[in-house]
């Protein structure tokens, strides 16, 4: 995992507003709209996604809706991949293949495109944000089955206390900027 510096990751939190109580109550949501907003720290995100990832082979970044799309086109265009969008059901327009999985309550669903993976093709997942990791597990079995290979998995934030990345770590590495 690539060291950031406190000081930098400092700031970067200092970038991202934490709405209380939203969408529904008890959710501290973090807002990375904030970190967008700002050129400084929309050119550190930036750079600190793609720097663990350049010496490593990348076909394909899938980025997860919607917020995963944020950064996931330039994470892609930096590594000299292309772009995925995993999205919730009825959005994509052409054949799509899909996946459930489990929310706190109930289940949700992601698609992604029939044709947008290559087979043996070397694929990055990122979102902005790792919570139970359920998204992220959906986005893998899409991947893996139209034939990728997920190499790893990127965030900007992981919330350590909901443990996703027991889900995820036997699949590939992951590289998050920011553990709370
Ligand atoms: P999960 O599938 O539980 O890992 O949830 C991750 C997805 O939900 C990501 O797309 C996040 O953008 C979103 N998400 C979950 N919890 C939060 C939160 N506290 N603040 C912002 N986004 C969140």
């Amino acid at each position: 995992m690539q060291k950031v510096e406190e000081s930098i990751k400092d700031y970067l939190l200092e970038n991202i507003r934490t709405i209380p109580d939203f969408p529904k109550p008890g959710i501290q949501f973090k807002d990375i709209t904030t970190l967008l907003s700002n050129k400084k720290a929309l050119q550190l995100t930036t750079f600190l996604l793609t720097e663990p990832y350049l010496e490593k082979e990348v076909d394909i970044v899938v980025g997860l809706e919607s917020r995963g799309f944020l950064f996931g086109t330039n994470l892609a265009q930096n590594l000299n991949a292309g772009f995925v969008p995993v999205r919730k059901p009825g959005k994509l327009p052409a054949n799509t293949i899909s996946q459930e999985y489990e929310l706190e309550y109930g289940t949700d669903t992601l698609e992604m495109h029939a044709d947008a993976i290559l087979p043996g093709s070397k694929v990055l997942i990122h979102d902005d944000l790792i919570a139970t990791g359920g998204s992220a597990v959906a986005a893998t079995k899409l991947v893996k089955a139209l034939g990728g290979e997920v190499i790893g998995y990127s965030f900007i934030m992981e919330l350590s206390f909901l443990e996703g990345r027991a889900l995820l770590e036997k699949e590939a590495p992951i590289e998050s900027i920011l553990i709370i």
